[in-house]
């Protein structure tokens, strides 16, 4: 009995040091806004420190009824649970017309657990619709949020969907309906831009294991993708006209601020990998589609029901930031993305199959809560963002699937991928990919091309997306993915075609 009262005392203390230890960094380092911010909405339906899916509709219908000429409510398909999963789109009556304004998404809640992106994206309709200083912002813009793309995980507090999809993992093969619905959503409203906002957890438990004290310092972590087989071009505007002013905003508005990285183990070392590549991630997928595309990853996750209007509000203030930048560079990004998509079309760019990332020593801030002060740490890491080619291929004329299902179609359409079918039976020598020794090599075989096989011409915008769904190294590919087989049968399945054989196969079908 005594020693029970003693762990009581103990722990009370324990928990009671703690609480002043936090209460005393967040006043220093995460002080909440000063300025009335009316969300998170809490009302009896809240289960939670954030708003429920029913108060999110709820104040988007009412935002959509006071603004009617404004805003238009829309659903993009439901959720595996049935919860309808809306689309917030504000196109403003302005002198200049639809068609040349700029398109932009935002993206709330793809991971259900970081439900302070939804709260995040809720406010930035707020004082888009009610605050005068932004009345000017959406004079040239169409911007489309869809605040809530994972209802199911968000009610649940999980991160993946009702059936475990983790909808970031899940954008290139689209496993999910909810993935497939927002690819489909996205692809036909067909945006410039595509914000993706997330929330990142700053008591990782590999951070814990180097010292219990540390808590990540940054507010907000900026994922542009390292991809090499995105448009040149569009990866530079990424960084340098969204990402940089942005960091640059956030920072004045006393924000600490860092590239996106990610903490694993290795060897028995904690370790970082900075940036990303995969296309299966949104930063990735879109621009792989001559999209500027960004993940914004803020500071939440663990950090549950603690200073949540400051989290409100660097969502709201990186949201800002990019679509002023797209209101007042919408000419020179939209040229932009006209010539990557030209490049695309002219299909000459040879395709990096396989890139290494760069190895080196990089920085990492900790708050030491113990301490209450900063402390850098620096980690071995590999650095997504400067890759280089390893294994490169020549782009082919077309790709030339024999056997094909619903399945693999359905991927390609839902990703604006155009094709067309076999007619007539053709025999043509073409090149296959055949495993060497653990590397794929290209061969000639002669080939049956039955009715129903399909051709992918490389001549189109989704140039990018293809070569990373078809060459068999890339991990997030279909054949990496177990979606589409290398052989059928004994006989190869998938094949590159050059000009000429294109124009033979033209001639007979
Ligand atoms: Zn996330």
């Amino acid at each position: 009995m005594k020693k029970i009262f003693l762990f009581i005392i103990l722990s009370f203390n324990l928990l009671y040091a703690s609480a002043q230890d936090n209460t005393a960094v967040y006043n220093k380092y995460f002080p909440l806004p000063d300025k009335n911010i009316p969300f998170p909405i809490l009302t009896k339906e809240s289960k939670s420190y954030y708003t429920g899916y029913n108060d999110v509709i709820k104040y988007i219908h009412s935002l959509a009824e006071k603004n009617a000429e404004i805003i238009t409510i829309g659903s993009i398909g439901s959720s595996q649970k049935g919860r309808d999963v809306p689309s917030v789109t504000f196109n403003k009556k302005s002198k200049i017309a639809d068609a040349d304004k700029i398109r932009m998404a935002l993206i709330g809640c793809m991971h259900g657990n970081e439900p302070i992106s939804t709260d995040g994206m809720l406010y930035v309709m707020h004082e888009l619709m009610e605050n005068p200083s932004y009345a000017d912002l959406l004079d040239n813009i169409i911007l489309c949020i869809y605040p809530i793309v994972n209802p199911d995980g968000h009610e649940a507090d999980t991160r993946a969907t009702n059936n475990g999809t983790d909808l970031n993992r899940d954008l290139a093969i689209l496993e999910a309906p909810e993935s497939f619905n927002l690819k489909n959503a996205i692809n036909s409203f067909d945006p410039h831009i595509v914000i993706d906002f997330h929330e990142y957890a700053p008591d990782r438990k590999n951070f814990r294991e180097i010292d219990k004290c540390l808590t990540s310092s940054y507010d907000a972590l900026f994922l542009h993708t390292g991809n090499l087989n995105v448009d040149p071009a569009i990866r530079k505007v990424i960084e340098n006209d969204f990402v940089n002013p942005t960091k640059k905003i956030l920072e004045e508005n006393h924000r600490k601020i860092d590239e996106y990285s990610v903490a694993s183990e290795k060897n028995n070392e904690v370790v970082l990998t900075i940036g990303g590549t995969a296309s299966r991630s949104s930063a990735t997928n879109y621009a792989l589609q001559n999209r500027i595309s960004l993940l914004m990853e803020i500071r939440g996750l663990s950090e549950k029901g603690n200073v949540c209007k400051r989290r409100i509000e660097t969502d709201f203030l990186a949201a800002i930031s990019y679509i002023k930048i797209a209101g007042q560079k919408a000419a020179d990004l939209k040229a932009v993305i006209a010539d990557a998509n030209k490049r695309a079309i002219r299909a000459d760019r040879d395709i990096v199959v396989t890139s290494k990332s760069k190895a080196e020593i990089y920085p990492f801030t900790f708050v030491d809560k113990c301490a209450n002060a900063y402390k850098t740490v620096d980690f071995n890491a590999s650095n997504n963002n400067v890759q280089t080619p390893e294994i490169t291929r020549s782009r082919p004329e077309a790709y030339l699937i024999l056997s094909v299902d619903e399945k693999v179609k359905r991927v390609l359409v839902a990703s604006g991928i155009e094709f067309s079918e076999i007619k007539n039976q053709t025999i043509l020598s073409l090149e296959a990919y055949q495993l060497n020794a653990g590397s794929y090599q290209l061969v000639n075989q002669e080939t049956t091309i039955g009715k129903g096989a399909i051709v992918i011409n490389m001549h189109q915008k989704m140039g990018n997306t293809i070569a990373d769904l078809l060459e068999p190294e890339g991990n997030n590919s279909l054949i990496g993915n177990d979606l589409l087989k290398l052989l059928n049968g004994s006989d190869h399945n998938l094949y590159r075609i050059t000009k000429n054989q294109m124009i033979q196969l033209q001639n007979k079908n």
